[in-house]
């Protein structure tokens, strides 16, 4: 079925922003019946917080109070971000948010009932309390986000691996679920830098890197471990399946058509996998990986190895 489908794109420039009565000093807080009255409301409390989420889900519940809704479901692709509240309704009405042209995401809000003319005023007039604390938090976003990247390959540092792998082994304990590791390193890789130097080295560490993310359904637990050495983590993973999605990876790296001044560059991968014992360390965990990395290397390359 087809679902009626309003869009409006509102641009919350600063004459607007007046108009809609922000910055003016308020009164007290009261019970929000009228639609200043909740407005100044989410004002204050989107504010207290960084997080998209925790924001939009206030917005979502608070807006209840005036205009009754389903669903909300918020996107900006630029920051990954796609959150969804409540269940689906049958109509729907997007907005696109943008603040002096700063693109801050879609929402789609959704009810079954159909909105009425004084409710969608309503709803744009709530809107303009997201744009200030949104735009916050993707900035916010975009900072810790970029603390924790590498820069080169858009994988995870070394500080997200720490932070990530300390995480899963807790979570795996937790839940008793099974944790695996995959260490992979390109093979020859100080050859192809000789070869065709060092920016066309580069190049081929983002394509390894586009290979392995474009075989995962999680691209967070891909990080880059060393120079050309990059690690992955497989949660709720046991060692066979684990074992399988290393031979994947193997393959795709060694399918990727790699070029430098138009010749194709021939590259294989080595990987090493280990599966999480119980009450073993992170530190264990890796090193276990690494030898068994070191074995391929040794066995002969474009292979992948288990450790004991
Ligand atoms: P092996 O098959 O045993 O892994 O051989 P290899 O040549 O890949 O390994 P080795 O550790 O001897 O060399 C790794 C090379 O990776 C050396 C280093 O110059 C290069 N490298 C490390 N980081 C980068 C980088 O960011 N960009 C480029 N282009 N090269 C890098
Ligand atoms: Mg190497
Ligand atoms: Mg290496």
């Amino acid at each position: 079925m087809k679902t009626p489908a309003q869009t409006h794109a509102i641009d919350f420039d600063s004459a607007k922003l007046q108009r809609l009565g922000f910055g003016q000093p308020s009164p007290l807080p009261h019970r929000p019946v009228t639609l200043a009255q909740l407005r100044q409301q989410l004002g204050q409390h989107l504010q207290t917080s960084l997080e998209p989420e925790r924001i939009l889900g206030l917005f979502f519940r608070e807006i209840q109070r005036l205009v009754p809704l389903d669903a909300m479901v918020y996107r900006h692709p630029a920051s990954d971000l796609r959150l969804e509240f409540g269940q689906r309704g049958h109509h729907s009405v997007s907005y696109i948010l943008s603040h002096e042209g700063e693109a801050l995401g879609e929402l789609v809000l959704r009810r079954h009932q159909r909105l009425t003319e004084e409710e969608l005023g309503q709803l744009e007039s709530l809107l303009s309390t997201l744009l200030y604390p949104m735009r916050n938090a993707l900035l916010y976003r975009a900072a810790t986000r970029s603390a924790l990247r590498d820069p080169l390959t858009q994988t995870g540092n070394r500080i997200a691996m720490d932070q990530t792998l300390q995480r899963e082994i807790g979570m795996a304990r937790r839940h008793q679920h099974p944790l695996s590791l995959l260490m992979l390193d390109i093979d020859h890789f100080k050859h192809i830098n000789d070869t065709h130097g060092h920016s066309a080295g580069d190049k081929v560490l983002r394509a390894v890197a586009a290979s392995i993310k474009g075989q995962l359904r999680n691209v967070d637990m891909v990080f880059r471990y060393g120079g050309e050495e990059f690690l992955i983590l497989l949660s709720n993973t046991r060692r066979e399946a684990a074992a399988m999605v290393g031979e994947r990876l193997r393959q795709a790296a060694q399918a990727e058509d790699y070029r430098a001044d138009g010749t194709r560059i021939d590259l294989t991968v080595s990987l090493g996998c280990s599966t999480l014992l119980a009450a073993e360390s992170a530190e264990s965990l890796l090193r276990r990986a690494d030898n068994a990395l070191y074995v391929a290397k040794r066995e002969g390359r474009n292979r992948l190895a288990m450790a004991g």
